[in-house]
């Protein structure tokens, strides 16, 4: 069954329109990646999706058969679909546990809870009174994530999560989606990283200028035609 349906999303700063009719779909449990350049919309696709980014229109936007269009961030999270947002955008006056808990506001129980999200990331447990400002990229990378993990989304969306990230973090980071797929959530990962997408991904979307210039299943692109989406430049 398909989790989310997007047709012809259009999004807008002010005068300026960042998205031109996209299109995307994910199904229970997959794993999509959006790659794209700097500035190819990818941020505003996701945010849009979320509710987050409101000047928008779409033909359609659905999750889980509902209409999602007009519904507040907040509600399209209740309803399972989180954000691990560009930045990671943690409350930087609360501390670890604090912060992981405030998942709980999105109401939905399941099988993530503060235990589970602590066995996933080991290295959060003695950390949990700590202000999440004194902590390294990676380890408030894991807040994030767990705190959107605390929400129990069916659909979880992560925006450029290897961004200023060691490649050994990046690694341990991914390697823990596996284990959040396993417990059957779909996820659509945002990257700059081709490889990384590649690896993960069970289909690709690449945005260039706001606009999807090719989709598909990793294995039915050469990589010559995957840089080409990305770049914009002709195929040799
Ligand atoms: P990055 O990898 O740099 O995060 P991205 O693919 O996520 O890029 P977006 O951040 O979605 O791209 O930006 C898409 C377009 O919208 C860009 O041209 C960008 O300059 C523009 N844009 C993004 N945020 C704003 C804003 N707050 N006001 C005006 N224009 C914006």
């Amino acid at each position: 069954m398909t989790l989310l349906h997007v047709e012809d999303l259009n999004a807008f700063y002010g005068d300026f329109q960042a998205l031109f009719g996209v299109g995307l779909a994910v199904g229970e449990g997959e794993c999509i990646a959006v790659i794209g350049s700097n500035g190819a919309g990818k941020s505003t696709f996701l945010r849009s999706v979320a509710g987050l980014h409101r000047a928008r229109s779409a033909k359609r936007l659905s999750f889980a058969g509902k209409e999602i269009g007009t519904m507040a961030a907040s509600e399209v999270a209740a309803f399972g679909m989180t954000l691990v947002p560009e930045g990671r955008r943690l409350f930087s006056s609360l501390t670890v546990e604090e912060n992981l808990t405030i998942g709980r506001s999105a109401g939905r129980s399941g099988y993530w809870n503060l235990a589970r999200v602590y066995e996933l990331f080991p290295a959060l447990p003695e950390l949990a009174r700590r202000p999440v400002t004194r902590l390294s990229g990676g380890q408030q990378q894991m807040v994030a994530v767990g705190r959107a993990l605390m929400t129990n989304p069916t659909l979880l969306l992560c925006d450029e999560i290897s961004l200023g990230l060691a490649p050994v973090v990046v690694k341990g980071m991914y390697e823990n989606f596996r284990r959040v797929r396993g417990q059957g959530t779909a996820l659509v990962v945002v990257e700059q990283d081709i490889g990384q997408a590649l690896s993960v991904a069970d289909r690709i979307y690449c945005l260039r200028r706001g606009a999807i210039a090719l989709s598909g299943r990793p294995a039915e692109f050469t990589r010559d035609q995957i840089a080409a989406a990305y770049f914009g430049v002709a195929e040799a």
